[in-house]
């Protein structure tokens, strides 16, 4: 596999604010990359940098083989952009938009097939105002595809969505894996961001504070799987051994990564003791915890 994108020493200034503070990143073809930051991190700044958007104060970057400053038009032919907001011409029908589309491209799909993988072939003949919220960010997606592109960057998918809405979406998103264009995509959603990426970027106040699958962010972070339970005021206290503390809600909690190990001590015991332990749940550390962690602290570097 070869990068669709490399970025060097990335540097943006605006007057005297460094909103991107010199960072690296690779994106390899055919991978779906999350990044991922708070509000005001630098991700639109950074991203709109690599669409060619923007200019940069410093660094380099090149994007499917191309320097985004200098890049000949046929090169943003191989780019699918789909932003946040947008609004297709109402009077057109889906098929219609799709089709005018296409027109700007010289490897363009088929309309009726773009329609078909973003799922929107039954409002193929919709007047594009008629369509709901979701269907017009298929719509979106749709009018990205349309030229074929190699790289897409997806901004923010599925805000304001309902959770099948979101489900929907992903599966389209997946699609385009089979596809084999590589996708930027950005997200405040962790859940989506572990669903769909290979790797995730993390950027906080310009900088890079982490990059890796989510396993091996949680790792970074030495985030721990949760095991927990409810005793009884009744039941006998577990041994000290086992580790355990009891939470502000009164649950009894073991931390642990040797979950098996753990869990098997646990219920030996309570088996031996007749304890039934309530509530008994084992809980990984979610991206999202992993996420404000690593956004909370500056200490962990990529
Ligand atoms: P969000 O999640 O809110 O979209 P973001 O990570 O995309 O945030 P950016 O929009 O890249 O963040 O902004 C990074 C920083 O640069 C912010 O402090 C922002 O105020 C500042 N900034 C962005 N665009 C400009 C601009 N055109 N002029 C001056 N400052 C800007």
């Amino acid at each position: 596999m070869s990068p669709a994108i490399t970025v060097r020493n990335l540097v943006k200034s605006y007057g005297d604010h460094h909103a991107v503070k010199g960072i690296d990143l690779d994106v390899e073809e055919g991978e779906i990359l999350a990044f991922l930051g708070p509000n005001g991190a630098g991700k639109t700044t950074t991203i709109e940098i690599l669409e060619g958007f923007r200019p940069r104060t410093g660094g380099e970057v090149t994007v499917l083989g191309e320097d985004p400053e200098t890049a000949p038009l046929e090169w943003r032919e191989r780019i699918g952009i789909v932003l946040q907001e947008s609004e297709p011409v109402p009077e057109l029908t889906a098929l219609e938009a799709v089709t005018m589309q296409s027109a700007y491209y010289s490897n363009a799909r088929n309309p009726a097939e773009v329609l078909d993988i973003v799922g929107l072939t039954d409002s193929a003949n919709q007047r594009t105002r008629k369509l709901s919220g979701g269907q017009k960010r298929r719509l979106d997606l749709a009018l990205a595809l349309i030229g074929n592109p190699a790289l897409v960057f997806l901004d923010e998918p599925t805000t304001g969505f309902d959770p099948s809405a979101r489900r929907e979406s992903w599966d389209m998103i997946e699609r385009l894996r089979e596809l084999g264009s590589t996708v930027l995509l950005t997200t405040h959603y962790m859940d989506e961001a572990e669903q769909l990426s290979d790797r995730i970027v993390v950027i906080a106040d310009g900088r890079i504070v982490a990059r890796g699958t989510a396993d091996e962010l949680a790792r970074k972070v030495n985030a721990v799987t949760q095991i927990t339970w409810r005793p009884r005021p009744d039941d006998p206290k577990p041994p000290e051994r086992m580790g355990w503390t009891e939470d502000a809600q009164g649950r009894a909690v073991i931390a642990s990564n040797d979950v098996v190990v753990n869990l098997h001590a646990l219920t030996s015991w309570a088996t031996e003791m007749s304890v039934d332990l309530p509530e008994l749940n084992v809980a990984r550390p979610t991206l999202e915890d992993v996420y404000l962690q690593l956004t909370a602290t500056s200490e962990v570097s990529a």
